[in-house]
């Protein structure tokens, strides 16, 4: 694996010399968006499907202790066993004991954004166990030895070249690059793996408190074999994933696929309610369900940022994201990429000092908030984060005494005003064209591609008399 740059500036300065990774990530990003405004028009009335589901993710994380009480119960009821885990580690370490319990020795995958976040792949290899991911995409991004670009889509970044490239390491011969080609090798190696896993992992979209139902969206049916073939089956939520009921499940099932991809439904949903029981003729003997607070009872607490765990994990935010759109994901340097990346990664990790530059990877246009199925107001998010990074003292003390001298400034007319005549007067020998020719000290990124407008010659209150005097009206100063 490639080192990162350390900041996100660096990470999206690399990112933005990518020409196919931006190509790619437009391509894609533009197919799902064209798609979700189809998918939304046959619903009907989509700001209502959003209210409701707005209105499900409020209620559910107002009463969380009671639905995963109640969830919790349900699935014990069913013969599963549930495994409660504060940080990623108690999740990895009781993940790596059933691995041992079983003797495993190999586990196979189904797409999870949680294993991402708590790096399961890697201590499971660590502990001498072979894992495969059976996502398509997640399979590409595991060769490559990365994390995914996308959270719907993780190989989003990849060519078809690159992609035979990495198979031809696995089948020991060269590939070609066609689509049928590729797909028929990814088929043919995942099924011999699914048939040899010793345990399935899966994350989970959603869990039903009602029934302690575990509910997978997949395209690729591999969510089927991954829960179905392998003895055990292992399940890792984050702990605000749950639904109270089928009703509030059916909400959701309409407002993820369309927002994520486009599709009215994605081909496969999966409903898992326990282990096997007698009679059945497919399911694992063993049905472990392991929820994962890592940080998210903190943001409970939190108020200004309890609305960050509504997220169900569409990638619609991203797709619209006109940041995420040129610099794709990996430029956000951990697992959750695009705008509701840069809310939750500061507060999932709850570090500052290595993530709080992430909320300035925005234009604020508030696109996010309009693409997202449940409301999420990310743009004020960011907006919060900033303030909540300027008050720790994390700004550079330039910028700190730049943006103190502006208040000081434009919180007085006497100041504002000799403000103005004084640039007016410095950036004469700089002005061409009413712009700057020059670049700014300080404004080097802005200036670097843009022009900076220079002040105009007179300002507002100089022309009001002038304009009402013209126009017969009674003048006099514009108001302060
Ligand atoms: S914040 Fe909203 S749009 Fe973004 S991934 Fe979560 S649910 Fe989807």
């Amino acid at each position: 694996m490639t080192v990162q740059p350390k900041t996100m500036k660096e990470r999206a300065a690399l990112a933005l010399k990518d020409d196919f990774l931006r190509g790619a990530v437009k391509t894609t990003t533009n197919k799902f968006f064209g798609g979700k405004a189809l998918a939304q028009r046959s619903l009907g009335d989509w700001e209502a499907w959003r209210e409701r589901g707005r209105a499900i993710r409020a209620h559910t994380l107002a009463h969380l202790d009671y639905y995963l009480g109640q969830l919790i119960d349900r699935v014990k009821d069913r013969g599963g066993r549930v495994h409660l885990c504060d940080t990623a580690e108690d999740a990895v370490r009781v993940v790596a004991g059933i691995v041992r319990e079983r003797r495993a020795r190999s586990v196979i995958k189904s797409k999870s954004m949680m294993s991402e976040e708590i790096h399961l792949n890697q201590a499971l290899e660590e502990i001498g166990v072979r894992v495969v991911e059976t996502d398509l995409g997640e399979y590409i991004i595991q060769l490559a030895h990365e994390t995914p670009s996308h959270i719907i889509a993780p190989a989003i970044h990849k060519n078809r070249r690159q992609i035979a490239e990495l198979f031809a390491g696995v089948a020991g011969r060269p590939l070609a690059d066609d689509t049928g080609t590729l797909t028929a090798f990814a088929r043919q190696k995942l099924r011999e793996e699914f048939l040899n896993g010793d345990i399935g992992v899966t994350g989970c979209n959603f869990a039903v408190a009602e029934t302690g139902s575990v509910v997978l969206f997949t395209n690729e049916g591999n969510g089927r074999m991954v829960t179905t073939l392998p003895p055990v089956h292992i399940a890792v939520m984050g702990m605000e994933r749950v639904v109270p009921t089928f009703e509030d499940l059916e909400v959701m099932m309409h407002l993820l696929p369309r927002s994520g991809t486009g599709q009215k439904l994605t081909s496969y949903v999966t409903v898992i309610t326990g282990p096997r029981r007698e009679g059945e003729v497919d399911g694992p003997e063993e049905f472990h369900l392991v929820i994962v607070d890592n940080g998210r009872s903190r943001i409970l607490r939190d108020s200004k940022f309890r609305e960050a765990l509504h997220c169900i994990r569409c990638g619609a935010c991203l797709n619209v994201c006109p940041v995420y759109r040129q610099i794709g994901g990996h430029a956000y340097g951990w697992v959750y990429p695009g705008p509701i990346g840069a809310v939750i990664t500061p507060l999932l990790t709850d570090d500052l000092d290595k993530w709080g530059d992430l909320p300035y990877a925005s234009s604020l246009c508030a696109a996010c908030y309009e693409a997202c199925p449940v409301k999420i107001p990310l743009h004020d998010m960011l907006v919060r984060h900033r303030a909540r990074y300027v008050a720790a003292g994390k700004t550079p003390s330039g910028e700190r005494l730049a943006f103190r001298l502006f208040r000081r400034t434009f919180t007085n007319p006497g100041r504002f005003r000799l403000a103005l005549k004084t640039a007016v007067a410095l950036q004469r020998p700089l002005v061409k064209d009413r712009h700057l020719s020059a670049r700014l000290p300080g404004l080097a990124g802005w200036t670097e591609s843009r022009d900076f407008p220079a002040v105009a010659p007179k300002s507002f209150r100089d022309l009001w008399p002038e304009l009402a005097a013209e126009t017969g009206q009674k003048g006099g100063a514009a108001d302060e």
